[in-house]
């Protein structure tokens, strides 16, 4: 009976984690390595592996506890002269393998997030390689950009529907690829701007997650597509997600169970957002105009909060004393003179 009972149980615990390495990717809770801090605790492995993990670390200077935290080693630090990342693999005792890239922890937090990149005073396209390029050489937190899924699965970048007179989901990647943007730039894939954030540690990246016009399953394809290639390439710790679509921001978080997510459209209420496990907010000004205590509802539910567009100076002073997180802007240059002055 006894047999009967550790067998069935033995049964269930492999369809469980079966089911989960079908959908739930392994992630960490926090990717950046702090700086000259002896032995600092990075991140834990969520979800908790069943198993004995075992750590494969070429630098040497990191481990794993029964707890599945990954550390520094005790007497290890890192510093201003060690590489900007790290990458280490996870191994479970079925032999399954899952490489992380741990991040120096230099990133700049000055809130401001170039809409679509720097493009309009640095004569760039929206969501170009250039726009990017800027937006690191000025010194933001992050760029925002929107990705969608060309007619062929992959994804493309791209504001509107439709780019170079081409409907973006109806055209193969290559095609899309051939269409000129402005200083000699091209349509880019998200491939191409995970690529380029890794090189540096100091700008992150907020990847918009666009509504797919071909209904919900194309909307979770296109999330499922963004999160896939962002862990294929180990870039976690670069990039948040936002969408208007909560299908996507569900499935989003279906995948990464850590990763942060904020919503677009203020068509739920924080508790809603907080029960769905949503990281925050990223709402048009006019809702914070509307409510000038919505920032502060937001911090008591520990939900992160970023505004859009906000393009005029006076706006600007209004958003950086109402203390969100984040502000996006088409006007980088203007925000970035106004944080470095306070
Ligand atoms: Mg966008």
């Amino acid at each position: 009976m006894k047999k009967i009972f550790l067998l069935s149980v033995l049964l269930l615990n492999l369809i469980i984690s079966f089911a989960q390495s079908g959908k739930e990717l392994l992630t960490l809770d926090n990717y950046l390595i702090p700086v000259n801090k002896k032995g600092a605790i990075i991140g834990k492995i969520v979800p908790r592996p069943r198993e004995r993990v075992t750590l494969k670390d070429p630098s040497n200077i990191f481990t794993v506890n029964k707890e599945g935290y990954i550390t520094l080693k005790k007497n290890i630090s890192i510093t201003e002269k060690s590489p900007e990342h790290f990458q280490i693999t996870l191994q479970n005792n079925k032999g399954e393998k899952k490489i992380f890239v741990l991040v120096k922890d230099n990133f700049i937090r000055n809130k401001v997030i170039a809409h679509r990149g720097a493009w309009k005073n640095q004569d760039a396209s929206q969501n170009s390689m250039k726009s990017l390029k800027k937006t690191i050489e000025l010194g933001c937190e992050a760029a925002e950009f929107d990705v969608w899924l060309s007619s062929d699965n992959t994804p493309i970048l791209s504001h509107d529907p439709s780019t170079g007179g081409k409907k973006v989901e109806e055209t193969t990647a290559e095609e899309l690829f051939k269409i000129a943007l402005k200083d000699g730039d091209f349509v880019p894939s998200l491939e191409e701007y995970l690529l380029h954030i890794k090189s540096q540690n100091k700008t992150r990246l907020v990847l918009e997650v666009k509504a797919s016009q071909k209904g919900k399953e194309r909307c979770e394809a296109v999330a499922d597509s963004s999160v896939q290639l962002v862990h294929r390439l180990g870039a976690q710790a670069w990039v948040d997600y936002i969408t208007f679509n909560f299908d996507a921001a569900m499935r989003i978080r279906e995948l990464d169970p850590t990763a942060n997510i904020l919503y677009l459209e203020a068509d739920k209420s924080l508790e809603e957002l907080k029960a769905a496990k949503i990281s925050g907010i990223d709402y048009h000004f006019s809702h914070f105009e509307k409510d000038p205590d919505l920032v502060k509802k937001a911090n008591a539910l520990n939900l992160k909060t970023n505004v859009w567009t906000v393009n005029k100076e006076e706006d600007m002073k209004t958003y950086i004393n109402m203390g969100l997180d984040y502000i996006t802007t088409d006007e980088p240059e203007l925000l970035l003179k106004l944080v470095e002055k306070r």
